[in-house]
C-alpha cells in the first residue's frame, strides 16, 4: 500500500494475498495512484469493478498521468483496475472465486479475494473519501448510450447532480436499483458519501467516442467536485430516469436481435425498437419489440445472439421534473 498523504503523485500497488491451484502464495497487486494538492476534499475514483468494462480504466489511467498536482485542490485516490484479476481475464466476474465484486458489498475480511477487496474498500478507503466515482460500462452483454448514474437518494444533492451533469455524457440517469443492498452504492449511502457511477458504452468494446468522452468527462467531473478549475463550457446532458427492472424488455426465447433504431434515440410508445429472429425455427416469424412508453433508448443487449431472460432493451423516461431541483434534502 502507498502513502496517501504524500504531496504530488504517488503510484504503487495494494497487495492482496491469493492462493489458487495456479499460484499457492500469489500476490494480486491492484494499481493505485494518489494525487495530493492543497487542503480540500478527497474523491475516490474506481474503474474495473467488472473486468469487461474498459472506459473507466482508460479514463482513470489518463487522469493519473495528466493532472498537475500543483493546480489540484484536495486529494484524488485512483484505482483504475479494482478487480484486476477480472480485468486481466476480460471477464465480468472474478475468475478465481466466480464472484461479482459489485454484489458482495460490504465484503468480508475473512472471505475470498473478491469479498476481501470489497471489505477493504468499504472499511478503509470509502470512510476517508468525501465523494466516490465508480465507473462502469455495459460489459460484453449490454450496450449503453453513454450515461452517468446518480442514485435517487442523491437526486436533491446539488453537488452530486452537478458533478453528474458536468461529466457531459448524453444522459444523466436517476437510478433506484433493486439489487442495491449488495452493491457499493449501499455502503456509500450508509456512510453518507456522495456516489456517482456510469454506464459508458459496452458490448465488450471501446470506441473512439466512448474513450474520449470518459477521459474528458472525468476531468470535468473532478473539477465539479472542486478539485480543479477548468474554463471550457459544460456539454449538455439529458436528465432521465431508469425504469424499474420489470419495465426492461426481456427475451422470451433465444434469438438474434436486429435493432431498428440507435442507442440514445428518442422513442414514442408503440415504436418498433427492433426484431428478434428465430433462426432455428422455420415457422417462426420475427418478433417485434415495441417501446412500452415514451422515452429514450438507453440500453440494448450487447451481443447479436440473445438468450431467454436476457435484456433486449431499456427505455429511459424523462426526469425533467427533477431538473430544477431544490437542494435541501442531504
Ligand atoms: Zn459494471
Amino acid at each position: 500500500m502507498i502513502a496517501l498523504d504524500q504531496p504530488g503523485l504517488t503510484s504503487g500497488y495494494v497487495h492482496f494475498h491469493n492462493s489458487t491451484n495456479k499460484s499457492a502464495w500469489q500476490s494480486v497487486r491492484l494499481p493505485i495512484h494518489c494525487l495530493n494538492g492543497t487542503a480540500g476534499p478527497t474523491t475516490l475514483i474506481l474503474g474495473g469493478m467488472h473486468g469487461d468494462e474498459y472506459e473507466g480504466p482508460i479514463a482513470i489511467d489518463a487522469l493519473a498521468r495528466n493532472v498537475d498536482t500543483n493546480a489540484l485542490v484536495g486529494r484524488l485516490i485512483l484505482l483504475p483496475a479494482l478487480n484486476l484479476p477480472a480485468v486481466m481475464a476480460g471477464t465480468r466476474l472474478t475468475p478465481d472465486d466466480g464472484l461479482n465484486l459489485n454484489r458482495v458489498f460490504p465484503g468480508d475480511p475473512l472471505g475470498s479475494l473478491t469479498q476481501r477487496i470489497a471489505h477493504w474498500l468499504s472499511a478503509t478507503m470509502m470512510p476517508l473519501s468525501d465523494h466516490i466515482v465508480d465507473l462502469h460500462s455495459g460489459g460484453r452483454t449490454l450496450n449503453f448510450a453513454p450515461s452517468i448514474l446518480v442514485p435517487e437518494a442523491f437526486s436533491y444533492n446539488a453537488l452530486a447532480t452537478g458533478a453528474g451533469k458536468a461529466f457531459g455524457a448524453p444522459f444523466t440517469v436517476l437510478i433506484n436499483e433493486d439489487h442495491a443492498p449488495m452493491s457499493i452504492d449501499a455502503v456509500a449511502e450508509k456512510l453518507g458519501k456522495v456516489i456517482i457511477s456510469s454506464e459508458l458504452g459496452g458490448a465488450g468494446m471501446v470506441t473512439r467516442h466512448t474513450a474520449r468522452l470518459a477521459t474528458q468527462g472525468l476531468v470535468r467531473m473532478v473539477a465539479a467536485f472542486g478539485h480543479l478549475k477548468i474554463k471550457e463550457p459544460l456539454p449538455n446532458s439529458r436528465y432521465v430516469r431508469l425504469p424499474p427492472s420489470e419495465d426492461f424488455l426481456i427475451c422470451n426465447d433465444d434469438m438474434i436481435f436486429v435493432p431498428s433504431i440507435d442507442l440514445g434515440d428518442a422513442v414514442q410508445k408503440g415504436d418498433i425498437l427492433g426484431h428478434g429472429q428465430f433462426i432455428d425455427r422455420v415457422e417462426a416469424k420475427p418478433h417485434a419489440f415495441i417501446a412500452p412508453y415514451d422515452g429514450w433508448l438507453l440500453c440494448f443487449g450487447g451481443q447479436g445472439l440473445l438468450r431467454r431472460g436476457d435484456v433486449v432493451a431499456v427505455v429511459a423516461q424523462d426526469a425533467k421534473q427533477h431538473s430544477d431541483m431544490p437542494t435541501q434534502k442531504r
